[in-house]
């Protein structure tokens, strides 16, 4: 094996890292992972790290994991890929019952793909096509939120509202309709922090109605990150805005579509986000944590009404003209079906509420430290904003790069965390035993502080 002085030599000279300013990169010896075990990562220089993002928000029940791993090795001894253009393989098949049967109600079949940002382009072009179908081809835009993150590709970014990820690509982007809830977000949180915000959510309704009407007839369909925006900076929905945004899209006859590639597979305290509102959406796209974090799999999900829409005889080009090579990967699809089994046999969402409870409980002490804005939480996924002063709502310049000093801190300390400009994004694996939570938690509290005494000489 190659030592850790060649490892960080050709890392430096032959990779190019994603959202990263390689000038920076370059200028440091980066941590490399060699080896996991449950919620640590075990780096080339000997040191174990908590992984406090789940290795970017897919981790599940732990690395490394005895049965994922033989559910895994299992398969590899039959078939490691195969298509699903024009064949089908037995994984594919099982998961797809699985996850027919997890999901809310009404969600009946099921579209592979590999990642986050194609099951959004997948239920993207499913919806749009749909309305042709339905002789509604007028029916072209998509609603979308201020701070939305639905993934990189194009289709994908021009659902965003980052602008500081997607301004560059403004050309690229095909139109649709950007409803504005920003500005209301910190009003309401600092107001209510239960979440309960009748006043925001009747803004917020205001708004999407203001839109669909504007635009009537036109509208393909709605996209959401359901409770919680991730990439956005971990906002948490005022309760009931999702329900309520369900009832308007039927009213106004367009489809609602669910990105749960973060907040799906227990992340938020239930399997998916939707569930919290009792709201099957038309349309829902799952990613990050299907195959437990171990393997690239996605997939889009939607109602018998949308794929009976596409029936119908070959020269009537009927079919739905989307698929990647990979699709429905029987390697990938193997471990999903594990990753959903260990839920099961294992009770895991259940077992999961005290350690949510216990997770709120510790985040409010965050709340004292001076540099420390809104804590916000939904399940176990959290981001604590850190501000130059949060009395007079002062953010820290973004030069400052406070939120990545802190990481660097916590690097120290032993975690593993990536900040969103300021905000740190705690998403420790479900699996987190409460000790190694408090363990992750006291790390970062430490940081905070180190990082923020010392920016500010207080
Ligand atoms: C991460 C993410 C995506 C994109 O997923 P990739 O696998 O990175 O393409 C899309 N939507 C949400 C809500 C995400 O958090």
């Amino acid at each position: 094996m190659l030592d850790n002085e060649t490892l960080v030599a050709w890392d430096k000279r032959y990779l190019w890292h994603p959202f990263t300013q390689m000038q920076d990169w370059l200028a440091e010896d980066p941590v490399i992972i060699e080896r996991g075990e449950g919620c640590y990562l075990i780096a080339t220089d000997g040191n174990r790290y908590l992984d406090g993002t789940a290795s970017m928000w897919t981790n599940v029940h732990g690395h490394n994991h005895p049965q994922l791993n033989t559910a895994l090795k299992t398969q590899l001894d039959k078939i490691a890929h195969t298509t699903l253009l024009g064949y089908s393989n037995i994984p594919a098949i099982q998961l797809a019952q699985k996850l027919v049967e997890i999901t809310p109600a009404g969600l009946n079949k099921v579209f592979y793909s590999d990642n986050g940002s194609t099951a959004v382009e997948i239920a993207l072009k499913m919806a749009y096509q749909y309305w042709q179908h339905k002789a509604e081809s007028q029916r072209k835009l998509f609603i979308h939120f201020d701070k939305a993150y639905h993934g990189d590709t194009i289709g994908a970014m021009s659902v965003g509202g980052i602008d500081s990820f997607h301004t560059t690509f403004g050309s690229l982007l095909f139109k649709g309709v950007r409803v504005s809830t920003a500005e209301t977000y910190h009003a309401s949180h600092r107001a209510d922090t239960s979440g309960n915000n009748a006043s925001t959510i009747i803004h917020w309704l205001n708004a999407v109605e203001a839109a669909l009407a504007e635009n009537a007839g036109q509208i393909a369909g709605i996209i959401l990150e359901p409770l919680i925006q991730g990439a956005g900076g971990m906002l948490v929905a005022p309760k009931g805005f999702l329900k309520e945004l369900s009832t308007l899209a039927k009213q106004w006859d367009t489809l609602l579509i669910a990105d749960e590639v973060m907040t799906g597979f227990g992340r938020t305290g239930k399997m998916w986000a939707c569930e919290h509102e009792d709201v099957t959406p038309d349309i829902l796209c799952t990613a990050k944590g299907l195959a437990a974090g171990y393997l690239p799999l996605a997939a889009t999900l939607t109602t018998d009404d949308i794929y009976n829409a596409f029936l119908g005889e070959y020269r009537d080009l009927k079919t739905f003209f989307h698929g990647h090579t990979f699709t429905g990967n029987p390697l990938a699809c193997a471990v999903a079906l594990e990753n959903i089994a260990i839920f099961e046999r294992e009770n895991l969402l259940s077992r999961l509420q005290p350690t949510i409870d216990h997770f709120r409980n510790r985040l409010q002490d965050f709340s004292a430290l001076p540099h420390v804005g809104d804590v916000r939480m939904c399940g176990l996924a959290a981001g604590v904003e850190l501000m130059k002063n949060p009395h007079t709502n002062t953010p820290y310049p973004f030069q400052e790069k406070v939120g990545i000093r802190v990481c660097k801190e916590a690097l120290a300390h032993g975690a593993i965390l990536r900040p969103l400009v300021n905000t740190l994004v705690l998403m420790p694996p479900l699996q987190i035993t409460i000790s190694e939570l408090d363990t992750l938690l006291d790390i970062v509290y430490t940081s905070i502080e180190n990082v923020t005494k010392k920016r500010t000489g207080l």
